[in-house]
């Protein structure tokens, strides 16, 4: 079992709240990932979980328990952080063991579950070498031998991968999605890298100076992101927002761009009428296509070829502005290009308060 609840948590270091009252459910066998900005205190959060810092306000339950004044040892909870923090003269073996060693287990029991533990992680070729012998991606996975070995009811990881290369941290991307399937225990994860977020979790919290800015799982979060913080921060390349208002003509509302384009709105948004408004599209729904909707003029900046498609880099008015156009557009810096919007992928957010207006909400 593994189930966290926060209630009402927030978190001051002196005069600063870092954390304001918050409230989150993680389900018994959840993957949940923080991520938001460095600084927004996912980590703080992680280490009032872990018990590694006491909450100024709040309750927090594991299982259904109170654990708010437990010790970090008796939460039942183990945490791999992004420095490996393994005992340079000790084996493999001997550093997956010493938690058990620590709460004093025979040593046959304690063999079965480092063996067991090596196996899962693929770590049986090395069980006798120093973390000095290992690559960053096995110490890695010597760190998360030690947190399996004490049978958790739920992992913590800050930043486990950020000491990695790209190409490893795919790597262990995968491996972690795999021991998440293979273990069926919570994890909670935190991170910075929204792809990471995206390609891991069930469900996906992003913060934003403490405050939970939504969570779902990852679709969610790309369709129907619920304000402007959330549209900017998930996706690469970003949204493209472009500011303007709502106006209305012959009874429909339309989108008037800064800019000066002039695009049919949704008919919900007739109640906004003359609101600031700002229109978001992600690059990927963009192009030259002309059966996509509507068109907007773009200037071309730079053209950046990536192989299966082309990013235009322009500006629409003095907006910075990306589209995804074929391999096969070569368009020049200063040309003046017809970018197609996909009409049913669009957002607005009020400009006001960042909102998202959907029709369905
Ligand atoms: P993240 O992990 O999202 O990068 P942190 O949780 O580490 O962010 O930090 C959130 C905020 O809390 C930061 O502004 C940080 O400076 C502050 N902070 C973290 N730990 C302490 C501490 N022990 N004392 C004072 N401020 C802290
Ligand atoms: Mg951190």
């Amino acid at each position: 079992m593994g189930s966290i609840t926060l209630k009402q948590v927030a978190k001051r270091f002196g005069d600063t709240e870092v954390i304001p009252p918050l409230n989150l459910t993680i389900e018994d066998g959840e993957f949940v990932v923080f991520v938001g900005p460095s600084g927004c205190g996912k980590s703080t959060l992680l280490r009032l979980i872990a018990g590694l810092e006491d909450v100024s306000d709040g309750v927090i339950e594991i299982d259904g328990n109170d654990a708010t004044s437990l010790p970090p040892a008796k939460r039942g909870l183990a945490m791999v952080f992004q420095s490996y923090a393994l005992y340079p003269h000790m084996t493999v073996r001997k550093n997956i063991a010493f938690p058990l060693k620590m709460a004093g287990l025979d040593q046959a029991t304690i063999d079965a579950k480092v063996n067991g533990a090596a196996a899962t992680l693929n770590l049986a070729d090395y069980i006798d070498r120093r973390p000095g012998q290992l690559s960053g991606g096995q110490r890695q996975r010597v760190a998360i031998g030690r947190a399996i070995v004490r049978e958790p009811s739920a992992f913590l990881f800050d930043e486990p991968l950020s000491n990695l290369d790209a190409a490893l941290r795919g790597n262990m991307r995968l491996e972690i999605s795999e021991l998440h399937q293979t273990l069926a225990t919570t994890m909670v994860y935190v991170t910075h890298d929204q792809v990471e977020a995206m390609t891991m979790a069930d469900r996906v919290v992003v913060m934003q100076r403490g405050v939970i800015e939504q969570a779902a799982d990852p679709i969610t979060l790309y369709e129907r992101p619920r304000n402007l913080f959330v549209a900017s921060f998930i996706g690469a390349p970003s949204m493209n927002m472009l500011a303007g208002q709502i106006a209305m003509e012959d009874g429909h509302p339309v989108f008037v761009s800064n800019s000066g384009f002039r695009i049919s709105a949704p008919a919900h948004l007739a109640s906004v009428a003359g609101e600031a408004m700002i229109l978001g599209i992600r690059p990927e729904h963009t192009g030259e296509d002309s059966s996509l909707g509507p068109c907007i003029q773009a200037t071309v900046i730079e053209m950046e070829p990536l192989g299966p498609h082309t990013l235009l880099i322009g500006k629409v008015g003095d907006e910075k502005f990306t589209a995804q156009m074929p391999a096969s557009n070569k368009s020049q810096p200063d040309d003046v290009v017809d970018v197609y919007l996909e009409h049913s992928k669009m957002h607005f957010f009020r400009a006001s308060d960042g909102l998202a207006l959907r029709e369905s909400d």
